[in-house]
C-alpha cells in the first residue's frame, strides 16, 4: 500500500486497495488478542497529491469485522468505516517535529512523516481501522446483557433472579440520615 512520491508531484491521483487485515501488523495483533475478526479484506480508496510543502492523503477505508457483544457475549457484524485526511511531510534533519493529530471538523486531521519517494500508507490505514473498532463493543445500545444471577440472556429471556447489587445500594442510602 504505497504511493510513489514522483506520480503525485504533479497532479492528484485516484488509489484503490484491497488487502487482507493479516498483511497490517497492527490488525493482525488485535485479531491475536481475540478485540476482533476480520470477515472481509481492508478496502481503501483515496486521492493523493502535493500540496504547499506536505502530500495530502484523503479517502476512505471499508472493512467488516465481527464483535462479541461485551454486554451480551453474542457475536455479531459491523462494517468498520472510517474517512481520514493524512498529511505526510518529507523527514529531514531541520523537519523532525513530532506527530500531531488536530481536531478539524469531522474527522481528524493526521499529520505523519515518511522518508525516500514513497509513501507507506498502511501503518496509518491500520492505525484508522484500529480506532474505529470499540473497546467495549455492543450488539445494540439497548443490549440488555446476561442476567448476572443465572446468566440467561435478557435479550431473548426475562427471570426472576433478585439483583442484591441494587437492593443492598437503596438500603444504605435509607439509613443515611443528615444529622441537624
Ligand atoms: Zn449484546
Ligand atoms: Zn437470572
Amino acid at each position: 500500500m504505497k504511493v510513489r512520491t514522483e506520480h503525485i508531484k504533479e497532479a492528484v491521483r485516484e488509489y484503490s486497495f484491497n488487502e487482507p487485515a493479516e498483511s497490517f501488523p497492527v490488525l493482525a495483533e488485535m485479531v491475536a488478542a481475540g478485540e476482533c475478526r476480520f470477515t472481509g479484506s481492508v478496502q481503501v480508496a483515496l486521492t493523493a497529491g502535493r500540496e504547499l510543502d506536505h502530500y495530502r492523503v484523503e479517502g476512505t477505508v471499508t472493512v467488516p469485522v465481527q464483535l462479541d457483544c461485551s454486554r451480551c457475549l453474542c457475536s455479531f457484524d459491523r462494517t468498520v468505516h472510517s474517512e481520514f485526511t493524512i498529511f505526510f511531510r518529507e523527514d529531514s534533519a531541520a523537519n523532525h517535529e513530532e506527530e500531531d493529530e488536530v481536531e478539524l471538523g469531522e474527522h481528524d486531521l493526521i499529520s505523519t512523516c515518511f522518508s525516500g519517494d514513497e509513501i507507506d500508507l498502511l501503518p496509518e490505514i491500520a492505525e484508522q481501522v484500529a480506532l474505529e473498532i470499540p473497546l467495549k463493543p455492543l450488539c445494540s445500545e439497548n443490549c440488555k446483557g446476561l442476567c448476572p444471577v443465572c446468566g440467561i440472556d435478557l435479550n431473548s429471556g426475562s427471570c426472576s433472579c433478585i439483583i442484591e447489587q441494587k437492593q443492598s445500594k437503596f438500603a444504605a442510602l435509607k439509613d443515611f440520615k443528615v444529622r441537624p
